[in-house]
C-alpha cells in the first residue's frame, strides 16, 4: 500500500492560534507557514515529529490518533501498550496493575511492545553478525526519523536497518496468537497505545509492511486518564501477572536502550530532533567517524519524551529506570517464537518522497532554481519568517511553485 499522502498528524485549534511563527520556525522540514495570521501545514513534507505541537506557546496544535471509542468497532480487542506508557505512573510497584486495568477498560487481551522490542534486538544482533559492510547501520525504530531520512536525506536510505518496527512484530505476534486461539479474523482488533504522532502515522500509512498490523492508535495520555482511576481500585488479588516483558524490552522507551541491546562497541544514540539532524548531516558530509549502529528518536529522551505522554520525559525516565529491577533480563527468543527470520523483516522496502524537488521535469527544476536565486537577490536575507515562510529561500520557492502569487512582496520591503 502506498503511504497515505494527506494523512493528517497535527490539528489546528484556529482561534488558539496567534500566528506567532514559534511553530513554523522549527519544523524540521519547513513543512509550515504562518498566512492570514493562521499556521497551516504541508502534509507531504510533514514527518509527524510533534515538534511544532511541543512548542506552540498557545496550544493551538494537537497531535492526530484515535478516539479510545474505536476499540468497540472490534469484538476481540487487544491492547499493545509502548513500555513509555509505565513511566507516565508515580509510584507504579507492578506493571501488572496497568495489564490488568487495561483489561478493565474494555480490553480482551494484551502484548507488550516491549516483547517485540525485545526479539527485534535479537533480530539486529543476527543481522549485524551477517552484514560486513554498508556500516553504520541506522535503526529504524523511530518512524519520525525514518521518515526524515526518507524526505531529506536519500543517499542514507541503504544504511536503513530492514527490521520491523517493535510494535509491527508486537501486532502480528497478537494477532496470531488471537487466530490460533480461534477468534476468526474480522473480530480482531489491535490497538497501539503511543506516546507520539509519528507512531500514528507509520502505523496508518503502513510503513515497511504490505498493509497495516495495527487498526487503531491510542494516545498514552488518554489511556494513562481512563487507567488511573481503575488501577487506584484494583486489590492485589485482582491483579493478573500478564507482563512478558524484560529489562531489554523496557529500556526501548528511553534513548539508548534500543543500542544497549544491540551489544555493539561501536554505537551512537541521539534525541531530539535538532541533535538528530546535526548527526545526519555528519553521516552524510562523512565526518562522523567510525560507527556502526546509530539509534536516533526524535523527541528528547528518546519514546518517554513523546507529545502524547503526560509525564515529563526525565521524570518517566527516571521512572522506567527505576521499574528494571522488576524484570528480568531477557524472556523472549526468536527461537520460543517459532516465526522465521524474515517474519521480523520489512516486507516492503520504504520509498524516499521527492517533495523537495522544484519540478519533476529536470528542464523546468532548473528553470525555477534560477529564478529563485535572481529572487533571493532582490531579498534581505535575514529568515525573519514575517512573510509567512521560514526562510527568505521558501519564500521565493512558494513564489515560483505557485503557493504565493509572484506579486506578494517582502513585508521587510514594502
Ligand atoms: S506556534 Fe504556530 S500554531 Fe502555535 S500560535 Fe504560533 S503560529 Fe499558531
Ligand atoms: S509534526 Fe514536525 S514535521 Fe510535522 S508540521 Fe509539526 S514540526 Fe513540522
Amino acid at each position: 500500500m502506498d503511504r497515505i499522502k494527506t494523512l493528517h498528524t497535527v490539528t489546528l485549534d484556529f482561534d488558539k492560534c496567534k500566528g506567532c511563527i514559534t511553530c513554523m520556525r522549527r519544523c524540521p522540514t519547513e513543512a509550515i507557514r504562518v498566512r492570514d495570521g493562521k499556521a497551516s501545514v504541508d502534509f507531504d513534507k510533514c514527518i509527524a515529529c510533534g515538534e511544532c505541537v511541543r512548542l506552540c506557546p498557545h496550544n493551538a496544535k494537537k497531535p492526530a490518533y484515535d478516539d479510545f471509542d474505536v476499540i468497540n468497532n472490534y469484538k476481540y480487542k487487544i491492547a499493545i501498550p509502548s513500555p513509555s506508557l509505565y513511566g507516565q505512573f508515580n509510584n507504579l510497584s507492578d506493571v501488572n496493575y496497568v495489564l490488568t486495568g487495561l483489561l478493565k477498560i474494555g480490553f480482551d487481551d494484551v502484548m507488550e511492545v516491549g516483547k517485540g522490542a525485545e526479539l527485534a534486538s535479537e533480530t539486529t544482533r543476527i543481522l549485524f553478525d551477517r552484514k560486513n559492510d554498508d556500516y553504520p547501520v541506522i535503526s529504524t525504530a523511530c518512524p519520525a526519523v525514518l521518515e526524515l531520512i526518507l524526505v531529506k536525506y536519500h543517499n542514507l536510505k541503504d544504511n536503513l536497518l530492514n527490521l520491523l518496527a517493535p510494535v509491527d512484530i508486537t501486532a502480528k505476534l497478537a494477532r496470531d496468537r488471537a487466530i490460533e486461539k480461534g477468534i476468526p479474523p474480522e473480530d480482531i482488533g489491535v490497538f497501539f497505545i503511543s506516546p507520539c504522532p509519528a507512531k500514528v502515522f507509520a502505523l496508518k500509512c503502513g510503513i515497511g509492511v504490505q498493509k497495516p498490523y495495527v487498526d487503531g492508535v491510542l494516545a498514552n495520555s488518554d489511556v494513562y486518564l481512563k487507567l488511573l482511576p481503575v488501577i487506584n481500585k484494583l486489590s492485589e488479588s485482582e491483579v493478573k501477572p500478564l507482563s512478558k516483558m524484560s529489562i531489554i524490552g523496557l529500556q526501548w522507551a528511553s534513548s539508548g536502550g534500543e543500542t544497549a541491546a544491540a551489544y555493539r562497541d561501536k554505537y551512537l544514540a541521539a534525541d531530539g530532533i535538532e541533535n538528530v539532524i546535526n548527526i545526519l548531516n555528519s553521516l552524510e558530509d562523512g565526518t562522523l567517524g567510525e560507527v556502526e549502529f546509530i539509534e536516533l528518536g526524535a523527541c528528547t529522551g528518546g519514546c518517554v519524551g513523546g507529545v502524547m505522554n503526560i509525564e515529563n520525559p526525565f521524570v518517566a525516565k527516571a521512572r522506567i529506570r527505576e521499574l528494571r529491577t522488576k524484570f528480568p533480563g531477557t524472556r523472549n527468543h526468536l527461537a520460543d517464537e517459532g516465526k522465521s527470520l524474515e517474519y521480523y523483516l520489512w516486507e516492503r522496502e520504504p520509498t524516499v518522497k521527492d517533495v523537495f524537488k522544484l519540478h519533476k521535469d529536470r528542464a523546468t527544476a532548473m528553470e525555477r532554481l534560477l529564478k529563485i536565486n535572481e529572487l533571493m537577490e532582490e531579498l534581505p536575507q535575514i529568515d525573519c519568517g514575517l512573510c509567512g515562510a521560514p526562510t527568505c529561500r521558501a519564500f521565493c520557492e512558494d513564489k515560483v511553485g505557485g503557493v504565493i502569487s509572484m506579486d506578494q512582496k517582502c513585508p521587510r520591503l514594502k
